[in-house]
Protein backbone atom coordinates (compact mmCIF):
# COMPACT_ATOMS: atom_id res chain seq x y z
CA UNK A 1 0.00 0.00 0.00
CA UNK A 2 1.07 3.56 -0.18
CA UNK A 3 -0.53 7.03 0.53
CA UNK A 4 0.09 10.16 -1.24
CA UNK A 5 -0.47 13.94 0.07
CA UNK A 6 -0.86 16.81 -1.44
CA UNK A 7 -1.69 20.76 0.14
CA UNK A 8 -1.38 23.84 -1.41
CA UNK A 9 -1.18 23.08 -4.62
CA UNK A 10 -2.88 23.91 -7.75
CA UNK A 11 -4.51 20.68 -9.93
CA UNK A 12 -3.80 18.66 -7.55
CA UNK A 13 -5.67 15.66 -8.94
CA UNK A 14 -3.34 15.38 -11.86
CA UNK A 15 -0.36 15.46 -9.31
CA UNK A 16 -2.40 12.75 -7.25
CA UNK A 17 -2.57 10.76 -10.69
CA UNK A 18 1.19 11.27 -11.71
CA UNK A 19 2.38 10.30 -8.11
CA UNK A 20 0.11 7.23 -7.47
CA UNK A 21 0.98 6.07 -10.63
CA UNK A 22 5.36 6.17 -10.23
CA UNK A 23 3.84 3.90 -6.27
CA UNK A 24 1.71 1.25 -9.14
CA UNK A 25 4.34 -1.18 -7.50
CA UNK A 26 3.46 -1.47 -3.96
CA UNK A 27 -0.45 -2.19 -4.74
CA UNK A 28 -2.65 -3.20 -7.67
CA UNK A 29 -5.77 -4.11 -6.46
CA UNK A 30 -7.08 -0.80 -6.26
CA UNK A 31 -6.73 3.11 -5.48
CA UNK A 32 -8.39 5.96 -5.54
CA UNK A 33 -8.16 9.68 -4.34
CA UNK A 34 -10.03 12.52 -2.55
CA UNK A 35 -10.07 16.11 -3.21
CA UNK A 36 -10.84 19.33 -1.58
CA UNK A 37 -12.43 21.58 -4.03
CA UNK A 38 -12.61 25.90 -4.02
CA UNK A 39 -15.79 25.95 -2.04
CA UNK A 40 -14.38 23.16 0.23
CA UNK A 41 -16.45 20.08 -0.66
CA UNK A 42 -14.42 16.97 -0.78
CA UNK A 43 -15.03 14.94 -3.37
CA UNK A 44 -14.00 11.46 -3.61
CA UNK A 45 -13.09 8.89 -6.67
CA UNK A 46 -12.00 5.21 -6.74
CA UNK A 47 -12.13 1.77 -8.01
CA UNK A 48 -10.40 -1.82 -8.33
CA UNK A 49 -8.04 -1.86 -10.59
CA UNK A 50 -4.64 -0.20 -11.95
CA UNK A 51 -4.56 3.86 -11.70
CA UNK A 52 -4.53 3.95 -15.28
CA UNK A 53 -7.67 1.90 -15.27
CA UNK A 54 -9.76 3.27 -12.93
CA UNK A 55 -8.89 7.24 -13.47
CA UNK A 56 -10.11 8.86 -16.57
CA UNK A 57 -9.48 11.91 -17.65
CA UNK A 58 -13.45 12.99 -16.79
CA UNK A 59 -12.34 12.20 -13.07
CA UNK A 60 -9.21 14.01 -13.47
CA UNK A 61 -10.70 17.21 -14.51
CA UNK A 62 -14.13 16.31 -12.31
CA UNK A 63 -11.74 16.63 -8.83
CA UNK A 64 -9.24 20.04 -9.39
CA UNK A 65 -8.47 21.72 -6.29
CA UNK A 66 -5.61 22.48 -3.92
CA UNK A 67 -5.70 19.62 -1.44
CA UNK A 68 -5.84 16.04 -1.62
CA UNK A 69 -5.47 12.44 -0.70
CA UNK A 70 -4.71 9.66 -2.83
CA UNK A 71 -4.12 6.03 -1.98
CA UNK A 72 -3.16 2.64 -4.01
CA UNK A 73 -3.92 -0.45 -2.76
CA UNK A 74 -2.57 -4.22 -1.82
CA UNK A 75 -4.05 -6.46 0.83
CA UNK A 76 -3.90 -9.41 2.54
CA UNK A 77 -6.91 -11.95 2.07
CA UNK A 78 -9.34 -10.39 4.66
CA UNK A 79 -9.34 -6.74 3.30
CA UNK A 80 -10.43 -7.20 -0.40
CA UNK A 81 -13.24 -5.36 -2.35
CA UNK A 82 -14.51 -2.20 -2.91
CA UNK A 83 -15.35 -0.92 1.14
CA UNK A 84 -11.83 -1.40 1.66
CA UNK A 85 -10.98 1.08 -1.08
CA UNK A 86 -9.01 4.20 0.28
CA UNK A 87 -9.35 6.82 0.74
CA UNK A 88 -12.22 6.51 3.06
CA UNK A 89 -14.21 9.40 3.50
CA UNK A 90 -16.72 10.74 6.06
CA UNK A 91 -18.96 13.23 7.05
CA UNK A 92 -19.16 14.34 10.83
CA UNK A 93 -20.49 17.25 12.87
CA UNK A 94 -17.14 18.44 13.55
CA UNK A 95 -16.20 18.87 9.97
CA UNK A 96 -15.78 16.38 6.92
CA UNK A 97 -12.80 14.42 6.73
CA UNK A 98 -10.47 11.64 4.43
CA UNK A 99 -8.38 8.92 5.29
CA UNK A 100 -5.93 7.13 3.92
CA UNK A 101 -3.51 4.89 5.50
CA UNK A 102 -0.40 2.27 4.61
CA UNK A 103 0.88 -0.69 7.03
CA UNK A 104 -1.31 -3.19 9.65
CA UNK A 105 -1.99 -2.17 13.28
CA UNK A 106 -1.55 -5.33 15.03
CA UNK A 107 -4.52 -4.39 18.24
CA UNK A 108 -7.18 -3.60 15.24
CA UNK A 109 -9.70 -6.87 16.34
CA UNK A 110 -9.29 -5.31 19.90
CA UNK A 111 -9.72 -2.04 19.36
CA UNK A 112 -12.60 -2.52 16.97
CA UNK A 113 -14.74 -5.38 19.31
CA UNK A 114 -14.46 -2.14 22.17
CA UNK A 115 -15.89 -0.17 19.55
CA UNK A 116 -18.25 -2.11 18.59
CA UNK A 117 -19.75 -3.02 21.89
CA UNK A 118 -19.91 0.69 22.58
CA UNK A 119 -22.38 0.76 19.18
CA UNK A 120 -20.11 1.78 16.12
CA UNK A 121 -20.52 0.42 12.87
CA UNK A 122 -17.77 -0.68 10.59
CA UNK A 123 -18.58 -1.19 6.66
CA UNK A 124 -14.53 -1.83 5.89
CA UNK A 125 -12.07 -3.93 7.11
CA UNK A 126 -9.55 -1.06 7.07
CA UNK A 127 -7.22 0.27 9.48
CA UNK A 128 -8.46 4.17 8.27
CA UNK A 129 -11.94 3.35 9.41
CA UNK A 130 -10.76 1.96 12.54
CA UNK A 131 -8.83 5.37 12.84
CA UNK A 132 -11.64 7.11 12.11
CA UNK A 133 -14.23 6.10 14.39
CA UNK A 134 -11.15 6.91 17.26
CA UNK A 135 -10.35 10.69 16.37
CA UNK A 136 -13.99 11.46 15.81
CA UNK A 137 -14.56 14.70 18.31
CA UNK A 138 -16.70 14.71 20.97
CA UNK A 139 -16.31 18.17 21.34
CA UNK A 140 -16.55 20.03 17.92
CA UNK A 141 -14.62 23.21 19.49
CA UNK A 142 -11.47 21.00 20.25
CA UNK A 143 -8.87 21.39 17.78
CA UNK A 144 -8.43 17.52 16.37
CA UNK A 145 -4.97 17.20 17.09
CA UNK A 146 -5.62 15.99 20.34
CA UNK A 147 -8.17 13.18 19.35
CA UNK A 148 -5.54 12.29 16.56
CA UNK A 149 -3.54 11.86 19.28
CA UNK A 150 -5.53 10.29 21.75
CA UNK A 151 -6.18 7.70 18.68
CA UNK A 152 -2.97 6.88 17.91
CA UNK A 153 -2.06 5.94 21.43
CA UNK A 154 -4.46 2.94 21.51
CA UNK A 155 -3.34 2.15 18.09
CA UNK A 156 0.04 -0.60 18.20
CA UNK A 157 1.75 -2.00 15.39
CA UNK A 158 2.53 -0.97 11.42
CA UNK A 159 0.59 2.71 10.45
CA UNK A 160 1.63 5.78 8.10
CA UNK A 161 -1.81 7.78 8.01
CA UNK A 162 -2.78 10.74 5.94
CA UNK A 163 -5.68 12.72 7.60
CA UNK A 164 -7.17 15.37 5.09
CA UNK A 165 -9.69 17.80 6.66
CA UNK A 166 -11.25 20.46 3.89
CA UNK A 167 -8.01 22.92 5.06
CA UNK A 168 -5.51 20.68 6.92
CA UNK A 169 -3.44 17.88 6.34
CA UNK A 170 -1.96 15.15 8.90
CA UNK A 171 0.38 12.85 8.28
CA UNK A 172 1.42 10.36 11.14
CA UNK A 173 3.57 8.23 11.21
CA UNK A 174 3.99 4.65 13.73
CA UNK A 175 5.99 4.96 16.83
CA UNK A 176 8.45 2.17 15.45
CA UNK A 177 8.86 4.00 11.79
CA UNK A 178 8.33 0.52 10.16
CA UNK A 179 6.95 2.54 6.72
CA UNK A 180 8.85 5.38 5.12
CA UNK A 181 7.22 8.50 5.11
CA UNK A 182 8.46 11.81 3.70
CA UNK A 183 7.80 15.23 2.69
CA UNK A 184 8.46 17.41 -0.36
CA UNK A 185 7.76 20.81 -1.81
CA UNK A 186 6.52 22.39 -4.82
CA UNK A 187 6.57 26.01 -4.85
CA UNK A 188 4.57 26.60 -1.36
CA UNK A 189 3.34 23.58 -1.30
CA UNK A 190 3.79 20.61 0.26
CA UNK A 191 3.69 16.45 -0.82
CA UNK A 192 3.75 14.18 1.79
CA UNK A 193 4.83 10.28 0.19
CA UNK A 194 5.19 6.69 0.96
CA UNK A 195 8.41 7.07 -1.45
CA UNK A 196 10.35 9.36 -2.43
CA UNK A 197 10.70 8.46 -5.68
CA UNK A 198 7.19 9.88 -6.37
CA UNK A 199 8.21 12.81 -6.11
CA UNK A 200 10.72 13.19 -9.22
CA UNK A 201 7.85 12.25 -11.32
CA UNK A 202 5.73 15.48 -9.89
CA UNK A 203 8.77 17.87 -9.49
CA UNK A 204 8.96 18.03 -5.97
CA UNK A 205 12.17 18.64 -4.01
CA UNK A 206 12.75 16.26 -0.84
CA UNK A 207 12.49 17.91 2.17
CA UNK A 208 12.66 15.80 5.24
CA UNK A 209 11.41 12.35 6.38
CA UNK A 210 8.39 12.08 9.27
CA UNK A 211 10.22 10.59 12.14
CA UNK A 212 8.88 7.81 14.07
CA UNK A 213 5.75 8.96 16.09
CA UNK A 214 5.66 12.18 14.34
CA UNK A 215 2.25 13.65 13.78
CA UNK A 216 3.28 16.56 10.90
CA UNK A 217 -0.04 19.58 10.78
CA UNK A 218 0.15 21.24 6.99
CA UNK A 219 -2.14 24.16 6.42
CA UNK A 220 -1.90 27.86 5.74
CA UNK A 221 0.66 28.30 8.55
CA UNK A 222 2.42 25.86 7.08
CA UNK A 223 4.33 22.79 8.13
CA UNK A 224 4.28 21.51 12.78
CA UNK A 225 5.12 18.76 14.29
CA UNK A 226 3.73 17.23 17.19
CA UNK A 227 4.76 13.69 18.40
CA UNK A 228 2.01 10.97 20.22
CA UNK A 229 4.30 8.81 22.17
CA UNK A 230 7.25 9.61 24.21
CA UNK A 231 8.85 6.19 23.32
CA UNK A 232 10.12 6.29 19.92
CA UNK A 233 12.83 3.87 17.63
CA UNK A 234 13.71 3.19 14.59
CA UNK A 235 12.64 -0.22 13.24
CA UNK A 236 12.39 0.50 9.26
CA UNK A 237 11.10 -2.77 7.83
CA UNK A 238 14.49 -4.39 5.63
CA UNK A 239 11.88 -6.04 3.13
CA UNK A 240 11.60 -2.40 1.82
CA UNK A 241 14.84 -1.93 0.98
CA UNK A 242 15.01 -5.75 -0.01
CA UNK A 243 11.65 -5.70 -2.25
CA UNK A 244 8.78 -3.12 -2.03
CA UNK A 245 10.41 -0.25 -2.55
CA UNK A 246 11.28 1.44 -6.07
CA UNK A 247 15.60 1.28 -6.67
CA UNK A 248 15.02 5.31 -7.31
CA UNK A 249 13.76 5.79 -3.61
CA UNK A 250 15.64 7.14 -0.77
CA UNK A 251 14.41 5.32 2.77
CA UNK A 252 16.24 7.47 5.52
CA UNK A 253 18.66 8.52 3.78
CA UNK A 254 19.72 5.57 2.06
CA UNK A 255 19.26 4.73 -1.65
CA UNK A 256 17.73 1.34 -2.81
CA UNK A 257 19.90 0.68 -5.54
CA UNK A 258 22.66 1.38 -3.47
CA UNK A 259 21.34 -0.83 -0.48
CA UNK A 260 20.37 -3.80 -3.39
CA UNK A 261 24.25 -3.56 -5.11
CA UNK A 262 25.88 -3.34 -2.01
CA UNK A 263 23.86 -6.60 -0.66
CA UNK A 264 24.93 -8.12 -4.03
CA UNK A 265 28.58 -7.19 -3.37
CA UNK A 266 28.16 -9.11 -0.11
CA UNK A 267 26.42 -12.40 -1.28
CA UNK A 268 29.07 -12.81 -3.44
CA UNK A 269 31.78 -12.35 -1.05
CA UNK A 270 29.34 -14.90 1.16
CA UNK A 271 28.15 -16.90 -0.91
CA UNK A 272 30.55 -17.42 -4.54
CA UNK A 273 29.68 -19.44 -6.97
CA UNK A 274 31.54 -21.15 -10.10
CA UNK A 275 29.64 -20.23 -13.20
CA UNK A 276 29.59 -18.08 -16.26
CA UNK A 277 27.12 -15.74 -16.24
CA UNK A 278 25.03 -13.38 -13.37
CA UNK A 279 21.40 -13.39 -14.39
CA UNK A 280 18.74 -11.28 -11.99
CA UNK A 281 15.20 -11.35 -12.07
CA UNK A 282 13.70 -8.74 -13.16
CA UNK A 283 13.11 -6.18 -12.12
CA UNK A 284 14.06 -5.85 -7.88
CA UNK A 285 16.67 -8.09 -8.04
CA UNK A 286 18.94 -6.19 -10.56
CA UNK A 287 20.51 -4.45 -8.73
CA UNK A 288 21.65 -6.95 -6.25
CA UNK A 289 22.53 -8.87 -9.60
CA UNK A 290 24.54 -6.11 -10.63
CA UNK A 291 26.73 -6.35 -7.44
CA UNK A 292 27.19 -9.86 -7.52
CA UNK A 293 28.47 -9.45 -10.80
CA UNK A 294 31.05 -7.01 -10.04
CA UNK A 295 32.36 -8.47 -6.87
CA UNK A 296 32.72 -12.00 -9.16
CA UNK A 297 34.14 -10.36 -12.02
CA UNK A 298 31.35 -12.78 -13.94
CA UNK A 299 29.35 -10.47 -16.60
CA UNK A 300 26.26 -9.75 -15.66
CA UNK A 301 23.87 -10.59 -18.77
CA UNK A 302 19.87 -9.77 -18.94
CA UNK A 303 18.96 -14.36 -19.21
CA UNK A 304 14.99 -12.91 -18.30
CA UNK A 305 12.91 -10.41 -19.64
CA UNK A 306 9.87 -9.54 -17.58
CA UNK A 307 6.53 -8.65 -19.51
CA UNK A 308 6.35 -4.97 -18.02
CA UNK A 309 2.19 -4.95 -18.59
CA UNK A 310 1.72 -8.29 -15.84
CA UNK A 311 1.61 -7.70 -11.92
CA UNK A 312 3.78 -8.26 -9.39
CA UNK A 313 3.94 -11.92 -8.47
CA UNK A 314 4.38 -11.47 -4.72
CA UNK A 315 1.06 -9.03 -4.66
CA UNK A 316 -1.35 -10.92 -6.53
CA UNK A 317 -4.00 -12.18 -3.89
CA UNK A 318 -4.54 -15.60 -4.61
CA UNK A 319 -2.17 -18.72 -5.38
CA UNK A 320 -3.54 -19.35 -8.61
CA UNK A 321 -3.19 -16.17 -9.78
CA UNK A 322 0.16 -16.13 -8.65
CA UNK A 323 1.08 -18.77 -10.49
CA UNK A 324 -0.45 -17.51 -13.52
CA UNK A 325 1.58 -14.25 -13.03
CA UNK A 326 5.06 -16.03 -13.16
CA UNK A 327 4.14 -17.87 -16.17
CA UNK A 328 2.88 -14.87 -17.78
CA UNK A 329 5.40 -12.38 -16.62
CA UNK A 330 9.08 -13.95 -17.27
CA UNK A 331 10.90 -15.22 -20.41
CA UNK A 332 14.37 -16.78 -20.13
CA UNK A 333 17.04 -15.55 -23.09
CA UNK A 334 17.73 -18.32 -24.62
CA UNK A 335 20.57 -17.04 -26.72
CA UNK A 336 22.24 -15.91 -23.60
CA UNK A 337 21.50 -18.95 -21.36
CA UNK A 338 22.24 -21.83 -23.32
CA UNK A 339 25.29 -23.92 -22.45
CA UNK A 340 25.91 -21.55 -19.41
CA UNK A 341 26.28 -21.58 -15.62
CA UNK A 342 24.38 -19.25 -14.58
CA UNK A 343 24.16 -17.44 -11.24
CA UNK A 344 20.54 -16.84 -10.97
CA UNK A 345 19.85 -13.75 -8.24
CA UNK A 346 16.92 -12.89 -6.24
CA UNK A 347 15.80 -10.66 -3.36
CA UNK A 348 13.74 -13.43 -1.22
CA UNK A 349 12.27 -16.81 -1.03
CA UNK A 350 8.60 -16.71 -0.06
CA UNK A 351 6.60 -19.29 -1.25
CA UNK A 352 9.25 -20.94 -3.50
CA UNK A 353 6.53 -20.69 -6.48
CA UNK A 354 8.51 -18.10 -8.62
CA UNK A 355 11.96 -19.47 -7.24
CA UNK A 356 10.67 -23.27 -9.07
CA UNK A 357 9.57 -21.81 -11.99
CA UNK A 358 12.73 -19.88 -12.95
CA UNK A 359 15.27 -22.07 -12.56
CA UNK A 360 13.05 -24.93 -14.58
CA UNK A 361 12.76 -22.03 -17.58
CA UNK A 362 16.45 -21.22 -17.64
CA UNK A 363 17.26 -24.97 -17.60
CA UNK A 364 14.62 -25.19 -20.08
CA UNK A 365 16.22 -22.59 -22.06
CA UNK A 366 19.47 -24.59 -22.20
CA UNK A 367 21.17 -23.67 -19.02
CA UNK A 368 23.88 -25.89 -17.63
CA UNK A 369 23.78 -25.34 -13.82
CA UNK A 370 21.78 -23.20 -12.30
CA UNK A 371 22.90 -21.50 -8.68
CA UNK A 372 20.41 -19.92 -6.82
CA UNK A 373 22.04 -16.65 -4.49
CA UNK A 374 19.29 -14.93 -2.38
CA UNK A 375 19.98 -11.31 -1.48
CA UNK A 376 18.39 -11.57 2.15
CA UNK A 377 18.00 -13.91 4.92
CA UNK A 378 15.92 -17.57 5.07
CA UNK A 379 12.33 -16.05 5.35
CA UNK A 380 10.87 -17.87 8.26
CA UNK A 381 8.28 -16.12 9.77
CA UNK A 382 5.43 -14.04 8.60
CA UNK A 383 4.56 -10.50 8.36
CA UNK A 384 1.89 -9.03 10.42
CA UNK A 385 2.73 -5.07 9.69
CA UNK A 386 1.20 -4.98 6.47
CA UNK A 387 3.93 -6.94 3.97
CA UNK A 388 1.82 -10.28 2.65
CA UNK A 389 5.06 -12.10 3.44
CA UNK A 390 2.26 -15.15 3.51
CA UNK A 391 1.15 -17.41 6.33
CA UNK A 392 3.54 -19.59 8.08
CA UNK A 393 2.81 -23.16 6.94
CA UNK A 394 3.54 -21.61 3.30
CA UNK A 395 6.69 -19.99 3.67
CA UNK A 396 9.12 -22.37 2.00
CA UNK A 397 11.92 -22.16 4.51
CA UNK A 398 10.07 -22.17 7.74
CA UNK A 399 9.08 -25.92 6.55
CA UNK A 400 12.24 -26.83 5.47
CA UNK A 401 16.13 -26.13 5.72
CA UNK A 402 18.21 -24.85 2.94
CA UNK A 403 19.17 -28.28 1.26
CA UNK A 404 15.63 -29.47 0.89
CA UNK A 405 14.95 -25.66 -0.41
CA UNK A 406 17.48 -26.31 -3.06
CA UNK A 407 15.78 -29.57 -4.51
CA UNK A 408 12.20 -27.89 -4.23
CA UNK A 409 13.08 -25.05 -6.48
CA UNK A 410 15.49 -27.85 -8.38
CA UNK A 411 18.66 -25.98 -8.00
CA UNK A 412 22.27 -26.82 -8.19
CA UNK A 413 23.34 -24.85 -5.38
CA UNK A 414 21.36 -22.38 -3.11
CA UNK A 415 22.78 -19.61 -0.76
CA UNK A 416 21.20 -16.73 1.02
CA UNK A 417 22.73 -13.26 2.71
CA UNK A 418 23.77 -13.59 6.30
CA UNK A 419 21.80 -11.47 8.78
CA UNK A 420 24.61 -9.47 9.38
CA UNK A 421 25.14 -8.16 5.89
CA UNK A 422 21.92 -7.66 5.83
CA UNK A 423 21.80 -4.81 8.19
CA UNK A 424 25.89 -3.72 6.82
CA UNK A 425 24.31 -3.48 3.41
CA UNK A 426 21.96 -0.63 4.76
CA UNK A 427 24.92 2.12 5.47
CA UNK A 428 25.83 -0.14 8.82
CA UNK A 429 22.23 0.84 10.42
CA UNK A 430 21.43 -2.20 13.45
CA UNK A 431 17.53 -0.86 13.78
CA UNK A 432 15.59 -2.08 11.24
CA UNK A 433 12.76 -4.24 11.62
CA UNK A 434 13.83 -8.18 10.57
CA UNK A 435 11.00 -9.76 11.91
CA UNK A 436 10.37 -12.27 9.41
CA UNK A 437 13.99 -13.66 8.76
CA UNK A 438 14.32 -14.14 12.46
CA UNK A 439 11.06 -14.04 14.49
CA UNK A 440 11.76 -11.31 16.79
CA UNK A 441 8.78 -9.03 16.24
CA UNK A 442 9.29 -5.44 17.27
CA UNK A 443 5.04 -4.97 19.21
CA UNK A 444 3.01 -7.19 20.50
CA UNK A 445 1.61 -9.11 18.42
CA UNK A 446 -2.50 -9.50 20.19
CA UNK A 447 -4.39 -12.01 18.77
CA UNK A 448 -1.47 -12.62 15.88
CA UNK A 449 0.10 -14.49 18.43
CA UNK A 450 -1.03 -17.95 17.60
CA UNK A 451 -0.28 -17.55 14.19
CA UNK A 452 3.63 -17.72 15.07
CA UNK A 453 2.76 -20.19 17.52
CA UNK A 454 1.43 -22.92 15.37
S1 LIG B 1 8.28 -8.59 9.54
FE1 LIG B 1 9.51 -8.46 7.64
S2 LIG B 1 8.13 -7.63 6.09
FE2 LIG B 1 7.18 -7.25 8.09
S3 LIG B 1 7.84 -5.19 8.69
FE3 LIG B 1 9.35 -6.61 9.60
S4 LIG B 1 10.95 -6.81 8.02
FE4 LIG B 1 9.16 -5.89 7.03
Amino acid sequence: MSVLGVYGIEHVSSILYYGLHTMQHRGQEGCGMVCVDADGNMKRHRGIGLVSEVFKEQHISAMDGKIGIGHVLYTGADARGVDNLQPLYFHHGSGDFALAHNGNVVNSKVLTDILERKGSLFHSHSDAELLAHLIKKDDPDEPRIFSIIEALKQMEGAFAFLIMTKNRLYACRDKYGFHPLSIGKIDDGYVVSSETCAFDTIGAEFVRDIAPGEIVTIDKKGIRSSFYSDDCRCKMCAMEYIYFARPDSDIEGCNVHAYRKESGRRLFHEAPADADIVVGVPDSSLSAAQGYSEASGMPYEMGLIKNKYVGRTFIQPSQSLREKGVRMKLSPVRSIVNGKRVVLVDDSIVRGTTSRRIVGMLREAGATEVHVRIASPTMTHPCFYGVDTSTLEELMLARMNIEDACKAIGADSLAFLSYEATLKSASGRSDMCLACFDGKYPTPLYEHIEDVNK
